[in-house]
């Protein structure tokens, strides 16, 4: 296969530009082009884990997150309304020299958005791709590639479109001003749970998610009253309420689940990221698997015929990225017991068994953290 195929990336998202980055370092002639006038990110924290720093680093952008995010020591949950440790997941003496980055969204992007500049990749803003209707040639391109999140267009066209539906839980975002160790906290409660960490310059990423079945739309921008959000975890420990006392601005995003894409690609395009794959936000792993897929991609599209490494592209990353959405479906569920003796049951068995063997419970993960897509080829 040719290594100077002409490339449209619809998206410059997580994946669209770490997608690009990898495709121009390849030799690629990319372009990606952006619905939106300018490129920005709501303000929010995300968090990396080592399977999607190892793409970050893969692309020569790793000095550069590492620059502009925290390293996550621990991972601690409690007890929501009694604010009762329950257990710690040690991040740094995990043995495996993995490292996990909490990191504020906008600084990712600016991150991607350099490395994708030092590789030559065509950005234009305003741009919203339209893909050729069902059996139509692409104009001018050899690949077309789908990085246009949530409510792709893309996908519409290689798949079916996702029907989703709502998951009756909504999560609210917030930034608020706070500075402490670069531990994720994670309060679980009847029915709700918040997860807090903070982000580099003083300020704390805070993530509310609430059962309810008042239904809200499914997008990133909406905002709501922070009494609302106060209100759902009045029942929560002091801890809890000293950060949301402190929110002046929330959002409220609906969360609904979608079917994992059947096919990822047709003809001349591909899909990646949350256009084949939204999901839940329990496991945080949307952009991780962006990430993952980046690279996949741009690795696929060197076989000859490309169409063989597409296949395999859709097969590797069909089955493993429909492992991470259905584990963030089944925490979710173990997140918010609603019986308070089971609660307890639980959150005891935990406790005993993080004491008794302190790693365990992170290294049940490590199919998912150890994992390194870029030594998969
Ligand atoms: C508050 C919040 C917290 C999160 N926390 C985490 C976390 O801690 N860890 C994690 O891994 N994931 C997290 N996620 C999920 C993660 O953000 C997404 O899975 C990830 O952004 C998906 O990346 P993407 O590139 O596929 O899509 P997006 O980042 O959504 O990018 C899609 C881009 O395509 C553009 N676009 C859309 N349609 C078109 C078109 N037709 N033509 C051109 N451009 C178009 C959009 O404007 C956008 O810029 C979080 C999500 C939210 C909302």
């Amino acid at each position: 296969m040719s290594n100077n195929l002409k490339i449209t990336v619809a998206g410059a998202g997580i994946g669209g530009l770490a997608t690009a980055t990898a495709l121009a370092q390849a030799g690629h002639s990319v372009v990606v082009a952006e619905r939106a006038s300018e490129i920005g990110e709501v303000g929010a924290g995300i968090q990396i884990s080592p399977n999607g720093m190892a793409v970050l680093k893969a692309i020569g952008a790793g000095d550069a997150l590492e620059a502009v995010s925290l390293k996550g020591s621990a991972v601690r949950l409690f007890d929501g309304p009694s604010g009762r440790e329950i257990l710690t997941l040690d991040l740094e003496n995990h043995g495996l020299g993995l490292e996990w980055r909490f990191v504020h969204r906008a600084r990712l992007i600016e991150v991607l958005l350099s490395a994708a500049e030092s590789a030559n990749v065509r950005l234009e803003t305003g741009r919203e791709i339209a893909p050729p209707p069902e059996g139509a040639a692409l104009p001018g391109d050899d690949l077309l590639i789908g990085a246009d999140g949530l409510h792709s267009k893309v996908r519409a066209r290689v798949d079916e479109a996702s029907k989703p539906f709502f998951t009756k839980q909504v999560a609210w975002r917030a930034l608020i001003p706070g500075e402490g160790p670069a531990v994720a906290e994670m309060h679980l409660g009847p029915g709700r749970h918040v997860v807090s960490y903070p982000l580099p310059g003083g300020l704390r990423n805070v993530v509310a998610v609430e059962e309810r079945a008042a239904w809200a739309e499914e997008g990133w921008s909406h905002s709501d009253h922070p009494g609302n959000l106060k209100g759902a975890f009045a029942g929560f420990s002091p801890r809890v309420r000293g950060w949301l006392d402190a929110v002046d601005e929330c959002f409220l995003w609906g969360l609904f689940r979608h079917r994992v894409a059947d096919r990822w690609w047709d003809r001349q395009q591909v899909l990646l990221g949350d256009a084949a794959h939204p999901t839940l936000p329990f496991l945080a792993q949307g952009a991780n698997m962006a990430l993952e897929d980046a690279w996949a991609l741009s690795q696929a599209v060197r076989a000859d015929p490309m169409s063989q490494g597409l296949t395999q592209y859709q097969e590797k990353r069909r089955e493993r990225v429909s492992r991470v959405v259905d584990a963030a479906t089944v925490n979710a569920r173990n997140y918010h017991l609603k019986s308070a003796p089971v609660r307890f049951a639980a959150h005891s068995i935990l406790r005993l068994a993080g004491a008794l063997a302190p790693a365990k419970p992170l290294r049940r993960f490590d199919w998912l953290y150890v994992y390194d897509v870029t030594k998969e080829h």
